[in-house]
């Protein structure tokens, strides 16, 4: 297994979901965690006492990604407290379907501000004070490939932190910093399930020929792999994380 002793790690959007799960993965692998979260203190609480629990090191830090002085804060935070930070992973986000002719002035917005911007203001922070010869990770979605009605607005903040990520890894990597990011597939946590039937899932579910839709802990073997040196040589790349779906 990868080792990431001695790595501090910063998982926006942490509390729960995938997020959840990553923040476990790379603490039992002996990285200190961050576990980022806006809303839910309970459930990033739970996420840092289980970690702890098994031995690792975490601390739950609130910050809306969508606010540039918050991040910047944890940013500081962070740095006071571990000395540095060397692999930022931009989990958060939201996910709201809607055909584009329903779709709200504010619900566009605060797609855009979560995705795209927490993804903006997390990279311009790490641009400058991330760790040299540090990972970047950001999360896309496998729907930028199949065009799903209803997800407009969704794919278009993801297609967006897919081309940051190809030029941002041209600004940073003369620092040694690689710049990746995962498109998921269908994925059971709230931000799929929430208002799906067990129908819709299923449907979605066959999209993949292993006919089934992703656990967390699929997604978080894939950021473990990125965190770590063994991946440095993968750079600017959207990788699918999806059972073949897309
Ligand atoms: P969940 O809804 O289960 O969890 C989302 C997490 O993001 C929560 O911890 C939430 O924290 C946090 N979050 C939301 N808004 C903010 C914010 N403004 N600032 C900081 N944290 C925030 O989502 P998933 O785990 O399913 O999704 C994780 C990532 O994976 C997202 O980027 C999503 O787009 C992507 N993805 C998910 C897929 C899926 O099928 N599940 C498929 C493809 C991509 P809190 O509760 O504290 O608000």
């Amino acid at each position: 297994m990868s080792t990431l002793k001695e790595k501090v790690i910063l998982i926006t959007g942490a509390s729960r979901g995938i997020g959840a799960e990553i923040a476990l993965k790379l603490a039992g692998a002996g990285a200190k965690v961050i576990v980022n979260y806006a809303g839910s203190k309970e459930a990033a609480d739970k996420t840092v006492a289980k970690i702890i629990e098994a031995g690792g090191e975490a601390i739950a830090l609130q910050a809306d990604v969508s606010n540039s002085e918050a991040v910047k804060k944890m940013f500081d935070v962070i740095i006071e407290h571990f000395g540095k930070i060397d692999v930022l992973v931009n989990n958060a986000g939201i996910m709201i379907t809607k055909l584009i002719k329903d779709t709200t002035d504010e619900e566009f917005s605060r797609q855009f501000d979560t995705n795209v911007r927490g993804t903006f203001n997390t990279m311009r922070e790490a641009a400058t004070r991330l760790a040299d010869n540090g990972s970047i990770i950001n999360f896309s979605t496998s729907v930028n490939r199949i065009m799903l009605p209803g997800y407009g607005t969704y794919v278009a903040t993801k297609a967006a932190v897919e081309q940051l990520t190809r030029v941002f890894s041209k600004e940073v990597g003369s620092r040694g910093i690689n710049v990746n990011s995962v498109s998921p597939g269908p994925t059971n946590t709230e931000l799929f399930t929430n208002g799906k039937s067990e129908e819709v899932i299923s449907r979605l579910a066959s999209l993949s020929p292993f006919n089934r839709i992703g656990e967390p802990e699929d997604i978080s073997e894939i950021v473990l792999f990125l965190a770590s040196d063994a991946a440095k040589w993968i750079n600017a790349q959207n990788i699918g994380v999806n059972g073949g779906m897309a």
